[in-house]
């Protein structure tokens, strides 16, 4: 059997009276990138911070690595996390380092044993591997959007993560440049070997990137399988307005 690194049951969240997860299942196998499709608001992000232990469920399972999230103490959870490169939606590089300080800045406060020429190895390869090379000395405002989202990524890959999620990765991109960080986003999976949760409501940023397809609606999945699984035959009026919506 595949082999499961994230194992979601059941899962619920509310916000008073506000249900906004209603019984979620969901597994990442290992080496897959699944894309979470779903509108503004249906509750994307909220599961993605219940995986890395910033919300608690209210009941349900949710299983990382096979450790179930919100019993972990601090210590154990902290190390968890380490194992996740998460990019949030709106975290952005610090505008007053360079490059290169933002990228040491999760090493130096989670590696105590690694030299300055072992960091600045570190930086430069995974700079070269997002195409990026001779930015380690810049300051983001010296940077396109799209090169920030780059530098956002290499930074996330700097503790060499099993899971990768990417929380919008193409919002507010212009299409070109969301074209580049989906072909980032694949090549990140070949070269790394990480498994990945690509969160969107783009459809052309799903297609691209994603093995599996999960749409989200009204707190469930509704629809899981390859991107002409869930869209070609469509039965729910909701999915099938979702791609009709975006194309
Ligand atoms: P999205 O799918 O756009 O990422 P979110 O997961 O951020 O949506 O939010 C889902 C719903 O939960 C929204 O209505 C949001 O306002 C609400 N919500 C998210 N986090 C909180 C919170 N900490 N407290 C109260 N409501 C929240
Ligand atoms: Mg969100």
């Amino acid at each position: 059997m595949e082999e499961k690194v994230v194992e979601i049951r059941g899962l619920m969240k509310s916000f008073g009276d506000l249900d906004v997860l209603k019984g979620v299942d969901l597994d990442l196998y290992k080496g897959e990138n699944l894309v979470v499709l779903g509108k503004s608001g249906s509750g994307k992000s909220v599961l993605i911070k219940i995986m890395v232990g910033l919300l608690k469920q209210d009941s349900g399972s949710m299983k990382v690595l096979g450790q179930e999230v919100s019993t972990l103490r601090t210590k154990a959870l902290n190390e968890l996390r380490l194992k996740i490169g998460f990019s949030f939606q709106n975290s952005a590089l610090y505008d007053s380092m360079t490059v290169r300080e933002n990228m040491e800045f999760p090493l130096v406060r989670n590696v105590k044993n690694l030299t300055r020429g072992e960091i600045t190895r570190k930086i430069e390869e995974l700079l070269d591997s997002v195409g990026l090379p001779q930015s380690i000395n810049q300051m983001p405002s010296e940077l396109s959007g799209g090169q920030k989202k780059r530098i956002g990524v290499a930074r996330t890959l700097i503790l060499n993560p099993e899971i990768m999620l990417y929380d919008e990765p193409t919002a507010g991109l212009d299409p070109i440049t969301c074209m580049d960080i989906n072909n980032l986003i694949v090549q990140v999976r070949e070269q790394y070997n990480t498994s990945s949760i690509v969160i969107t409501h783009d459809l052309t940023c799903a297609k691209a990137t994603g093995d599996r397809m999960a749409v989200l609606l009204d707190g469930q999945f509704k629809a899981i399988g390859s991107f002409e699984e869930v869209f070609a035959h469509a039965e729910d009026e909701r999915v099938k307005s979702f791609y009709d919506y975006n194309f």
